[in-house]
């Protein structure tokens, strides 16, 4: 809890950062841009707008397919016929509550007829939509609405008193999230963060048509000033295969470790390894916990600690529910009492990954994840382990590596940090950066 608080604090004094210089000739192109978006057709669903007359609508508890169609005069052999023959891509009867839909009624009637759309477009959501031609041919078919990726950068200092006001423009939480999470997890311990701390980020937001925000996608590189140091972050592929993407320093070395040091995000380490554990239940004798148990409510995600191959996926006895994931010649891992497993023997996981959920199954008297740590055959207590760096980049990827990163670099260090706090600017001027479509 305190980490995320504090994190939210670093994430509020963010400002979006702008290159001054470079304006006049960035609205010269955005000016061109905009003309000749002018002369083009709005196009919504792949549909001329100006060439029809646009109802649009959510479904209402009690709406059927047919009743919409009904209410805008189309009888019933066409509704019956319709739904036939729409039948092979999209089920009429899926229609849920609250969804949007539009229908189209071509402007080319006459006066006098009966107003009639000719085009019903749903959307089960923001970023799909299904379309019924009801014209002559009846014909539906799926799409999605394009899109794009704007990269931006920011910068955020970390300060002690910073009005909640601002929170309500920290659409950055998630970014915060990423850095606390992904990034930084291993090299920069968050809780512990000092005024003055600051750093830089350079990520990429989702919008689906262009307008419609849809989160933070991803951080392709972060600069953090913590302690006097410097830590640099670069993300890179160094599996395609498999699509493992790591955060690596300016020097290649990974950031991540091999193992996380917990299974759960949110748990309690309620018993730890023990071999010499007496418990009264079994009248003091000894009872080795060859586990590390954390405790956690039902239904709380197990995360496999390290990237591996499923080599079970099944229920036993006292281990109840539960996965076991190999992870090379050396480490084993096994995840045990699970109300329900999400992976099946053979499956790749990445670290991270959801692979089941806490549960009671199996010997235990309450809710919680017995996590099991094999080292060359044996049950060890992964506290006590010096865990193993995160795979190290292969010497040929480190060219590639040395060679993608230097221009992030140059544009990382040449965002400048906001100077002074948000708070006491009476006018904080938040500029979106130049931004740049990457897709
Ligand atoms: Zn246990």
């Amino acid at each position: 809890m305190q980490l995320k608080r504090l994190v939210a604090i670093a994430i509020i004094a963010i400002s979006i950062y702008n290159c001054k210089e470079d304006n006049s000739a960035e609205e010269a192109y955005k000016k061109e841009i905009a003309e000749v978006v002018e002369k083009e057709k709005i196009l919504e669903f792949g549909f001329d707008i100006d060439q029809y007359i646009i109802k649009r609508d959510t479904i209402k508890k009690g709406d059927s397919f047919g009743e919409i169609l009904e209410r805008n005069n189309i009888g019933y052999p066409k509704i019956f016929q319709i739904a036939e023959k729409a039948r092979d891509t999209f089920d009429i009867r899926r229609l849920q509550i609250g969804k949007p839909y539009t229908l189209l009624f071509p402007k080319e009637n006459k006066e006098d007829s009966i107003q009639q759309p000719n085009t019903f477009i749903y959307q089960p959501s923001i970023e799909e939509y299904v379309v019924i031609n009801m014209k002559d041919s009846i014909h539906a078919y799926k799409s999605k609405k394009p899109i794009s990726y704007i990269e931006k950068t920011a910068t955020g200092v970390i300060e002690n008193n910073i009005s909640l006001t601002l929170e309500e423009k920290g659409l950055s939480q998630v970014l915060a999230n990423k850095m606390a999470d992904d990034i930084y997890a291993w090299t920069i311990d968050f809780r512990r963060l000092q005024p003055g701390d600051r750093f830089k980020v350079i990520y990429t937001d989702k919008y689906i048509d262009d307008t419609i925000y849809a989160g933070v996608h991803n951080v392709k590189a972060a600069y953090f000033e913590h302690n006097g140091d410097s830590l640099y972050a670069f993300q890179f592929e160094t599996d395609s295969v498999r699509g493992i993407k790591d955060y690596f320093n300016e020097n290649a070395k990974n950031l991540r470790r091999a193992f996380l040091k917990m299974p759960v995000k949110f748990g309690r380490l309620s018993s730890r390894y023990n071999l010499k554990r007496r418990i009264a239940y079994y009248g003091y004798k000894i009872r080795p916990h060859k586990g590390t148990d954390f405790a956690a409510a039902v239904g709380t995600p197990i995360m496999a600690t390290a990237n591996g191959t499923v080599i079970e996926s099944t229920r036993r006895g006292g281990n109840g529910k539960y996965v076991k994931i190999r992870h090379n010649d050396t480490y084993t891992t096994q995840y045990l009492h699970m109300s329900r497993q999400a992976v099946k023997k053979g499956q790749f996981v990445k670290q991270g990954d959801v692979i089941g959920y806490v549960g009671m199954t199996g010997n235990t008297g309450g809710p919680h994840v017995c996590y099991r740590f094999w080292k060359n055959g044996k049950q060890v207590d992964p506290f006590k382990q010096k865990l193993p760096e995160a795979k190290p980049i292969s010497d040929s990827l480190k060219i590639k590596f040395l060679e993608h990163i230097a221009p992030i670099k140059m544009q990382l260090d040449n965002i400048h940090f906001f100077e002074g706090s948000i708070e006491d600017d009476e006018n904080p001027t938040i500029t979106e950066d130049l931004t740049t479509d990457i897709q």
